[in-house]
């Protein structure tokens, strides 16, 4: 099963409706849309291209860059998407490493792309991507579930990215359980483009692509939360992804222009925690039109979802709890909890996150240490540390590697980060741990005010303790302009534990 005849299915059935917008414009139905992929994928063949082959796609989010996607898997090949906001060098890395044979790439890429690979580039929004989609359509090149489709790079918050193999029937799989899982899906419905192809927002096509449904790639190729309130407002029922940063700021920027968010249908965050005070804000100001997922890479965006009705119904006698789990199993997955020795642990205990399934990838690409690593008797390792309740919600605590063991105890910083949050002379939080001699860890958090604010330790002390033990509190409070995140929005803790180590030396 190649997962292009998703798209030949819906070109032959509903050929005449709306499928790619470029802001307010529409580009393409879906017979054009169809025509214009299957013509790559026969320029592509003539220029060498063979089953299995790895063609990158690096490049800002553009309505050509779906053409691309499909044209590759129609010729049998795989797509290695690259975030456009890489370093030059991560961006040669990941294409010496996944082998790739040709780059698709936005032209502001190419003069960088240029120096560092002697690869054929083809610009996406140039006139050779216009001739290699005009000529005639190639057939589709058959594929088994197991064979590669999509080379899913880590975003690397620690070390060297890993090529992540995301086989067509896992991404068959994990699409599938988006209509019954996360939201149904409707020709009616238009898939916003809010958050980069290269990751979730570009998994989420196959699904939409489907059903039908329209496309949207926002103008500016970002994050651009007017531009997003105003594209809903005018072409809704619009659903997108998007990591909890970028709500938090659509959040502030509705608020602003006094949108409440008509046209959104739904908003799928995930991809980081999401701390509760930005989710109930959120809720509270759009009304009920928010679904979380949780995923990773290794089992992409398929691991849980927590329903819309699960995060809007305050009179649930478990709502907050609720709120801040990641929710339930997805369809096509099994978790279990395991402590340290790998043995399954009750409800209400915490250890590793494992989860079993068809969306679990079957290894990283050229990687048999690291898939060995994180591969067992068919249970992915998530490096994730969690509980599961009675009902089957799942709490993140941490990822395993930002626990901080002070004085033997576990002290999950993500609890530490939600209740600073919830003081008003803080905009955002990072907790990590520092070495030292007396405690093997310490609390230290590093803090970005709020706007005008000077937070003063003793109060935030005095706050912490409302909710939390003595021990959790911070030894230092660093104050910080700016978080540093990765392009993903995620926080870098390995940066500003490096950053408490130095200044230790
Ligand atoms: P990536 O493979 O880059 O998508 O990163 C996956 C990691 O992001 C997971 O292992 C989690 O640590 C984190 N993550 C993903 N979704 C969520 C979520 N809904 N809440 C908290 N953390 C999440």
């Amino acid at each position: 099963m190649n997962i292009a005849h998703w798209l030949e299915r819906t070109a032959r059935v509903a050929g005449a409706r709306p499928a790619l917008m470029h802001g307010d414009d529409l580009l393409a139905d879906y017979a054009l849309f169809h025509a214009r992929a299957a013509a790559l994928a026969t320029a592509l063949i003539d220029r060498g291209l063979a089953k299995g082959d790895r063609v990158a796609l690096c490049s800002a989010n553009t309505p050509d860059y779906l053409v691309a996607m499909f044209g590759v898997w129609i010729a049998g090949a795989a797509i290695v998407p690259i975030n456009a906001k890489l370093h030059p060098k991560e961006v040669a890395f990941i294409l010496q490493d996944s082998g790739a044979r040709h780059v698709f790439a936005s032209k502001a890429h190419l003069p960088d792309l240029a120096d560092d690979t002697a690869l054929p580039v083809t610009a996406l929004d140039g006139p050779d991507f216009t001739t290699m989609t005009s000529g005639p359509p190639a057939p589709i090149v058959a594929r088994k579930l197991d064979d590669l489709a999509w080379l899913f790079y880590t975003s690397g918050t620690t070390g060297r990215p890993k090529g992540v193999q995301i086989t067509h029937g896992m991404l068959a799989a994990a699409s599938l359980c988006y209509p019954v899982d996360v939201d149904p899906v409707s020709q009616d419905d238009a898939a916003l483009y809010a958050a980069p192809m290269s990751h979730g927002a570009g998994l989420y096509a196959a699904i939409h692509v489907r059903i039908g449904a329209r496309h949207i790639v926002p103008r500016s190729g970002g994050f651009d939360p007017d531009e997003i309130l105003a594209l809903s407002a005018a072409h809704g029922p619009t659903s997108m992804f998007m990591a909890p940063t970028m709500l938090r700021r659509l959040t502030d920027a509705a608020k602003v222009r006094g949108a409440r968010g008509q046209g959104i249908k739904t908003i799928v965050y995930g991809g980081g925690p999401m701390y509760r005070a930005d989710i109930e804000e959120a809720v509270n100001w759009f009304g009920p039109r928010f679904v979380q997922i949780y995923g990773q890479g290794e089992c992409p965006m398929a691991i849980t979802a927590l329903s819309r009705a699960d995060i809007a119904d305050r009179s649930h006698a478990r709502w907050q709890q609720r709120l801040a789990s990641v929710g339930r199993a997805q369809s096509a997955v099994t978790l279990a909890i395991v402590d340290e020795t790998g043995q399954p642990l009750p409800p209400g205990q915490t250890g590793e996150i494992m989860v079993r399934g068809t969306p679990v990838m079957p290894g990283y690409w050229n990687n048999p240490d690291a898939s060995a690593a994180t591969l067992h008797d068919g249970w992915l390792k998530t490096g994730d540390l969690g509980h599961v309740d009675d009902d089957g919600y799942l709490t993140l605590v941490d990822r395993s590697k930002d626990v901080i063991i002070s004085g033997g105890t576990n002290i999950y910083p993500r609890e530490i980060e939600e209740v600073l949050l919830t003081h008003p002379s803080i905009h955002a939080v990072a907790v990590v741990g520092r070495p030292s001699p007396e405690w093997g860890e310490e609390v230290v958090a590093f803090i970005v005010p709020a706007p005008g604010a000077a937070p003063d330790p003793a109060i935030l002390d005095a706050h912490l303790l409302t909710e939390l033990a003595r021990f959790k509190r911070p030894k230092a409070y660093i104050q910080i302009a700016d978080l540093p995140r990765n392009n993903y929005g995620k926080v870098l803790k390995t940066t500003l534990r490096d950053r408490l180590r130095a200044d230790l030396r």
